[in-house]
């Protein structure tokens, strides 16, 4: 029995306590990994009571599993949702999740600084099941235009990647609500330590759980949270489509959100002081950080976050050369894709994110071919920065 939801904890009790089984004699203080594929029925009776919708009964992992419920229950309870569903990604969660919303013949609204696969999936792959997608920037400027007969939803990601402009949430949630539509955000970035969409009015929040919420760059998983409703027509879609969550990575994932809020605290602590350094630095040309004064959206992030958080991006004076130099020399800094784990990254997103982009869609994204992509880790902030300022001599 998972303990009972406690939304008067704060973050960092609900990501050690909720969601656990509830503890007794000789009970195990971490969740055990339910590794099976399928589970038995007492009787005849029982499997009778599944088939006919009037029992909760595990019966395939596919379906569901103990060992995913409580990641699940844990993920709901931190952006205040009513239910969470976990995916074998984040692509699976939002594919599922659009897909539980959107029919052939329906339109959606989304912006276009989204992560390069979802970009691609709603440019690409969606028309061609005839669901026409309408971009507009990030200040959702020209939705109300966009509006008509079939729009079903409106589909957001805040801060953006790589570019890290904000959506303001609110705004969004009006818009959405003054047109009825559902609104969907991919909260990867922020996490539900630094907003909590849901909170504002969002029906669905999306994750690429592989990042900030495992935190450790050892699995691939995605979550679903929000409204109960949409919660089951993702699990649905998931349950058709295949993109369910294996129980091994879901207990790397419970124990990774243990450590959520401490994680992501740290790394928008750390990120602001790379950021004030990088800001400063005669070869660097312009620094994307929402916790900067000067950057476009810091006023709005101060409204709707309650932290920066650990991702940035900055513009080399030189361009791609330039870019490409710095790239090769850090240490600590390790050049791969991904994100949100403890070893501070960087990458090129030209060459990865957005890799398939041409030159208009890369401005239109705000990737310059210069621009770097930092995921500040838990590495002391004293010795990044060392990092970063030999990199760059
Ligand atoms: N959303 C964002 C913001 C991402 O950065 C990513 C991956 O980089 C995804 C979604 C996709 O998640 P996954 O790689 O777990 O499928």
């Amino acid at each position: 029995m998972p303990n009972q939801p406690s939304r008067q904890w704060a973050d960092a009790t609900r990501a050690v306590h909720s969601g656990e089984l509830k503890h007794s004699l000789n009970a195990p203080v971490t969740t055990p990994i339910v590794r099976a594929s399928n589970f038995t029925f007492a009787n005849t009776e029982e499997m009778k009571r599944w088939a006919e919708g009037r029992s909760k009964a595990y019966i395939y992992t596919r379906y569901g599993n103990p060992t995913l419920t409580v990641a699940e229950a844990k993920i709901a309870e931190l952006e205040n949702g009513e239910a969470a569903l976990v995916t074998a990604s984040g692509s699976a969660a939002i594919s599922s999740a659009v897909l539980a919303v959107l029919q052939a013949g329906d339109e959606m609204i989304a912006t276009r600084q989204l992560y390069g696969g979802s970009y691609r999936l709603m440019h690409e792959v969606l028309p061609r099941m005839g669901i026409r997608v309408n971009f507009v920037d990030a200040n959702l400027e020209g939705v109300d235009g966009l509006v008509n007969a079939k729009t079903r939803a409106l589909y957001v990601e805040s801060p953006t990647n790589p570019s890290l402009r904000l959506v303001d949430l609110k705004k969004a949630v009006s818009l959405a609500r003054k047109h009825k539509l559902v609104s969907l955000v991919d909260n990867t970035f922020a996490t539900p330590i630094l907003q909590k969409p849901l909170t504002l009015g969002f029906d669905v929040v999306l994750h690429s759980a592989t990042k900030y919420l495992a935190g450790h760059s050892d699995l691939v998983g995605g979550a679903v949270a929000g409204r109960r409703e949409w919660v089951k027509k993702a699990r649905e879609m998931v349950i058709v489509l295949g993109g369910s969550m294996d129980p091994d990575p879901g207990y790397l994932l419970i124990r990774g959100l243990k450590t959520l809020e401490v994680r992501v605290r740290r790394q928008s602590e750390s990120a602001l002081a790379v950021a004030r350094f990088l800001e400063r630095h005669l070869k660097v040309a312009r620094v994307h950080y929402p916790g900067l004064t000067g950057h476009a959206d810091h006023r709005l992030a101060k409204r709707q976050m309650s932290g920066f958080g650990g991702m940035l991006a900055f513009d080399m004076k030189g361009g791609l050369a330039a870019a490409r130099r710095f790239c090769d020399k850090t240490r600590l800094f390790l050049l791969a894709a991904s994100l949100g784990g403890v070893e501070s990254l960087i990458v090129l997103p030209k060459y990865t994110s957005h890799y398939r982009m041409n030159t208009a869609e890369l401005e239109s994204a705000g990737v310059d071919p210069g621009t770097v992509r930092v995921s500040v880790g838990l590495e002391d902030a004293k010795d990044l920065i060392a990092d970063l300022k030999q990199a760059l001599s």
